[in-house]
C-alpha cells in the first residue's frame, strides 16, 4: 500500500525537514497550514512543486479542514503548535490550539484510518516543575505543570501530551501513537520564516545582548529532529513510546565561545562578559522575552537522549557542528549581517 502521510504545520522549522527527508524516503506527502495563500511561499523554501506536496488549511483552533486533509493517509506527523517569541497575555493563548489542536489532528487521523501518529512534544513535558535534579531526565519524567518553575509555553506543551496520551488511551486503538520530545532546536534554515528557537543563537551574532546571561539549553539539531520523526513512522514496536531528542547541554556563554572560535571576524558582535542575574532581571521588567526566559536563568537541564539513538538508530550531530551550520546559515541567508 502506498504510505501517505500528513505533515500538520507545514509552513515550520521541524516540518519543512521532515517534509524533505520523507519526499526523499519516497513517501506521498500533504501538509497543513493555516492560510494557503502561503502554498506558493512554503514549497518555495522546501524546492518542491504542487505534486510533491498538496497542503490544505487548517487551523488548531478550528474544526474546519481536518477531515479533508487527514483523508486517504496512512500515517500522520501532528508538529504544528504555537511558539512564542514572548510572554503571552494568557496561558490560553498556547493551552488551547496546542491541547486542542492535538486533540483535532488525532480525531482526524482516527476517523481516516490513520495507523500511526506521530507528535511533536518537547523536553518541556519532560525536565520542569521539579526543582533541581542531579541527574539526566529520561522519558520517565513528566513535568509538574502547577509548579512555579513552570511558564506559558511549557505548560501549553506538557498538557497538550497529557491530554493526546489520555486520549488515545481512551478511544485510540487500533491506531499507534509516539512522541518526540525535543529540546531548543537550532541548524540551518530553509528559508526567512525561521522558529522563536533560532532567536538566541540569531541575537549573539547580531551583538544585540550586553553581555552572557546564565542561560542554557540542550543543543538539538533540526535535522536529527525530522530524522527522529520520520523513523518514528514506521520503526516497529514502539506504539506509546516516547523518544527524547535533545543533544549536550550548553551555556550561552559555551556556545559564545565555539562562535568566535569557529567563525572568526563573522562572530565579531558575539559578547565575552557575563552578565550578571540581577542585571537579567531588571532588564525582565522592560522586556517580555526576557521575562518569558527567567525561569531558565541559572538552570542546567540535562537530557538522556540515549533511547532514540538506541532504539530507532537516530545519531545526533555533536552540539559545536549544530552551532557552526546553525551561524553560517543565519548568515547565507542575510537573516544576520555579520
Ligand atoms: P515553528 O517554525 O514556529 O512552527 C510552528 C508551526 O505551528 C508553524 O507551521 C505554525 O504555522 C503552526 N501553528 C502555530 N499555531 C497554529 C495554529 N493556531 N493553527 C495551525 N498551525 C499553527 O516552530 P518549530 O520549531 O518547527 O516547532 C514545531 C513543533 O516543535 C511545535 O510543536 C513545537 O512546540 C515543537 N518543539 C520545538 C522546539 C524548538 O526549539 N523549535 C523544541 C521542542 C519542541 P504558521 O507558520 O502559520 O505560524
Amino acid at each position: 500500500m502506498d504510505r501517505t502521510v500528513l505533515v500538520t504545520g507545514a509552513s515550520g522549522y521541524i516540518a519543512g525537514f521532515a517534509i524533505q527527508q520523507l519526499l526523499r524516503e519516497g513517501w506521498q506527502v500533504r501538509g497543513t497550514i493555516r492560510n494557503l495563500a502561503r502554498s506558493d511561499e512554503v514549497r518555495g523554501w522546501l524546492g518542491v512543486n504542487a505534486n510533491q506536496l498538496p497542503l490544505f488549511a487548517a487551523d488548531l483552533t478550528s474544526d474546519a479542514g481536518w477531515a479533508e486533509a487527514a483523508s486517504g493517509c496512512t500515517h500522520m506527523l501532528h508538529i504544528a503548535s504555537p511558539i512564542p517569541a514572548a510572554a503571552p497575555k494568557s496561558d490560553d493563548e498556547l493551552v488551547v490550539p496546542a491541547r486542542d489542536g492535538a486533540l483535532r489532528a488525532l480525531k482526524a487521523a482516527k476517523a481516516a484510518g490513520v495507523t500511526r501518529v506521530v507528535l511533536t512534544s518537547s523536553t518541556a513535558a519532560v525536565t520542569y516543575g521539579k526543582g533541581q535534579i542531579d541527574r539526566p531526565f529520561t522519558e520517565a519524567d513528566w513535568t509538574d505543570e502547577t509548579h512555579p518553575d513552570t511558564y506559558a509555553y511549557v505548560r501549553s506543551k506538557t498538557i497538550a501530551e497529557r491530554a493526546a496520551r489520555d486520549w488515545m488511551q481512551a478511544n485510540g486503538a487500533p491506531m499507534e501513537f509516539v512522541t518526540i520530545n525535543p529540546g531548543l532546536i537550532l541548524g540551518p534554515v530553509l528559508g526567512r520564516d525561521f522558529s522563536t528557537s533560532l532567536e538566541a543563537l540569531k541575537k549573539l551574532l547580531e551583538g544585540a545582548l550586553p553581555g552572557l546571561p546564565r542561560l542554557g539549553f540542550p543543543v538539538t539539531d533540526v535535522r536529527d529532529v525530522a530524522d527522529a520523526h520520520v523513523r518514528a513512522l514506521t520503526h516497529p514496536g514502539i506504539d506509546g513510546g516516547r523518544f527524547l531528542v535533545a543533544g549536550e547541554f550548553l551555556w550561552l556563554e559555551d556556545i559564545a565561545r565555539i562562535l568566535k572560535a569557529e567563525l572568526g571576524p563573522k562572530a565579531r558582535k558575539v559578547p565575552s562578559i557575563k552578565l550578571p542575574d540581577f542585571l537579567v532581571k531588571l532588564s525582565a521588567l522592560f522586556d517580555p522575552t526576557v521575562k518569558m526566559v527567567l525561569p531558565e536563568l541559572g538552570r542546567a537541564r540535562a537530557v538522556d537522549s540515549s533511547h532514540v539513538q538506541t532504539v530507532l538508530g537516530v545519531r545526533l550531530r555533536p552540539a559545536e557542528e549544530t552551532i557552526v551550520d546553525t551561524a553560517n546559515s543565519l548568515l547565507e541567508t542575510g537573516i544576520v549581517k555579520a
